[in-house]
C-alpha cells in the first residue's frame, strides 16, 4: 500500500471545494446505524457530526471500534501501547458520549494495524453487531490506511449480505488526497447544522491523545496536527454513500442490451484508436510468454486471440452471451477456456502469471475485493496489466485512477504508460524492469 506521511504538511483544507456534491439526508425514524471506527477518533472524525445528527433525531446508534489505536506512537518513549489502549478507549467513550449520549460503544480489541489479518473476526463482530441496523457507518476503502480499507471491506460484506445501506468516510484521503479529483462516484456530503458541529467539536477535543502531543519528545508527536484537524471543522461531513447492494453503485449497464443493438459495442475491431491501444498493451507485456492468462470482460474475443499465442492457455470471461458466442467463435481451435463469469464476485479457479484487466476496472463496485482476488490468484511471478478509459461514461463505477490505485498499493509498477484518453500500468509484485529480468542489466 503506497504509504503517506501524517506528519506531512498535506493538501491544505481551502483547497477542497465540496460544495457542489449531491446532498445526503441524514437517517430518520424508524432507522438503526452502526457506526464503525478502525481505531478510536475515526467515528469522530469522520461520522462524529452524523452521529450527533442521528441523535437529535431519535435515531438508535451503536458505535464499534475495532482496535483500540495502541499503535498510534510505536516511537513513544514515555507512553506504552497497553498505557495508549486504556487511554484511548476512555477518549473514545468520552466521545461518543459528547455526540450521542447513552450510546453504547464496543470495542472489539483487535490489533492495531492489523485489521486484515483479522477480517473474518471483524466481519463477524461488525455482523454481530449489524444486527436490526438499516445503515452501515464504516472507513472509506480508498483512505490509503490499511485498517480503514478492512473495515470498509467488512462493512461492505456485511451491508450487501443484509442488504443495508453503506456509507464510507475518508479520513486520510483529505491529507494526501487531490482536491481536483473528487469523482469519487457516491461521494456526498451531509451538511451539519450548529449544534451538530459544537457537539463534533466537543467530541474532538476529548482524543487528546490524538491531537496533543503526548510530551515534548520525538515519537510523542501530535498525530493530527492543526492542519489535518482543520478537515474536520467543516459544517458539513462527506460520506462514499452506496446502497446495501455494493454492485448497484452507479446506473448498472445493460451489456445485453448493448450487444442487441450492435455485435462491436466499442468498435474495438474497427476503430483505430482501439486497434493502437491493443498493440501498446500487448507490447507492454513483460515476457514473450506466459503459463496461464486471465482476461474478464473479453467482449468480442481480440485480447483472448492475441493472448492465445503468448500463453499455453488463456481464460477468457464475460457477462453477455452475444459477448461470448463471439469470443468463442474468434478462438476455435486455440487454447483459450471462454466462459461467463461476472467479477470480482466470480473467479476463475488457479494461479494465473498474466491477469488483464482491460476497460473492465470501473464496472467493480468494489475495488478492494477486485485487487485483492487478483492478487489471491497471482503466481510470485505473476503480472498485472491493466488499462482504462480516463474520461466518464455511463455505468462506469470507478474513475480509470481509482482502479489503478488499487493495484499502485499493493504491487510495483514496471510500465506506466499515461494518455489523455486512458492509463495503461503493468505491475508485478517485484517491481523488477524487464531489462533485470531479462539479463540485459544484472
Ligand atoms: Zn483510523
Amino acid at each position: 500500500m503506497t504509504a503517506f506521511d501524517h506528519l506531512a504538511a498535506g493538501t491544505d483544507e481551502a483547497l477542497w471545494v465540496l460544495d457542489g456534491l449531491p446532498r445526503l439526508v441524514a437517517p430518520g425514524g424508524g432507522e438503526r446505524v452502526l457506526v464503525l471506527a478502525a481505531h478510536p477518533d475515526d467515528e469522530t472524525l469522520g461520522a462524529g457530526g452524523l452521529l450527533a445528527a442521528c441523535a437529535q433525531r431519535d435515531v438508535a446508534v451503536i458505535v464499534v471500534v475495532a482496535s483500540d489505536g495502541e499503535a498510534s506512537h510505536p516511537q513513544s518513549p514515555t507512553t506504552t501501547p497497553a498505557q495508549l489502549a486504556t487511554r484511548r478507549r476512555l477518549e473514545v467513550q468520552a466521545a461518543v458520549a459528547e455526540l450521542v449520549p447513552g450510546c453504547a460503544v464496543r470495542f472489539l480489541g483487535l490489533p492495531d494495524g492489523q485489521l486484515a489479518e483479522h477480517r473474518a473476526a471483524l466481519q463477524a463482530q461488525v455482523a454481530h453487531h449489524a444486527a436490526g441496523c438499516t445503515l452501515i457507518v464504516s472507513p472509506w476503502s480508498g483512505d490509503r490506511h490499511p485498517d480503514h480499507a478492512a473495515c470498509a471491506r467488512a462493512a461492505a460484506e456485511v451491508a450487501t449480505e443484509h442488504d443495508l445501506g453503506h456509507w464510507q468516510y475518508p479520513i486520510w484521503w483529505w491529507h494526501w488526497g487531490d482536491p481536483a479529483e473528487t469523482a469519487v462516484p457516491g461521494l456526498a456530503r451531509l451538511d451539519l447544522d450548529s449544534d451538530t458541529c459544537a457537539a463534533k467539536a466537543r467530541a474532538l477535543a476529548c482524543h487528546q491523545s490524538q491531537h496533543a502531543a503526548l510530551s515534548d519528545h520525538a515519537g510523542d508527536e501530535a498525530i493530527l496536527p492543526p492542519r489535518m484537524l482543520a478537515h474536520f471543522t467543516r459544517p458539513f461531513e462527506c460520506f462514499v454513500a452506496t446502497s446495501g447492494r455494493a454492485r448497484e453503485i452507479g446506473a448498472p449497464v445493460d451489456f445485453e442490451a448493448l450487444y442487441a443493438q450492435t455485435d462491436d459495442p466499442w468498435g474495438l475491431a474497427g476503430r483505430f484508436y482501439e486497434q493502437r491501444k491493443r498493440e501498446l498493451v500487448l507490447a507492454a507485456l513483460p515476457r514473450p510468454h506466459f503459463r496461464r492468462a486471465f482476461e474478464p470482460g473479453c467482449a468480442t474475443g481480440l485480447f483472448a486471440e492475441r493472448l492465445a499465442t503468448r500463453a499455453d492457455e488463456v481464460v477468457a470471461w464475460d457477462v453477455t452471451d452475444r459477448a461470448l458466442q463471439q469470443t468463442r467463435a474468434r478462438v476455435a481451435g486455440l487454447p483459450v477456456t471462454v466462459a461467463r463469469g461476472r467479477i470480482p464476485d466470480d473467479w476463475p479457479d488457479g494461479c494465473f502469471d498474466l491477469v488483464l484487466l482491460s476497460e473492465v476496472g470501473y464496472y467493480c463496485a468494489d475495488l478492494t475485493a477486485l485487487a485483492e482476488r487478483t492478487l489471491a490468484g497471482l503466481s510470485d511471478d505473476g503480472v498485472v496489466v491493466a488499462c482504462h478509459w480516463r474520461h466518464p461514461a455511463p455505468g462506469h463505477a470507478q474513475s480509470a485512477q481509482a482502479v489503478h490505485r488499487v493495484f499502485e498499493e499493493r504491487l510495483h509498477a514496471i510500465v506506466t504508460h499515461i494518455e489523455d484518453d486512458f492509463l495503461l500500468h503493468v505491475w508485478t509484485r517485484t517491481g523488477r524492469s524487464v531489462a533485470v529480468e531479462t539479463g540485459v542489466l544484472s
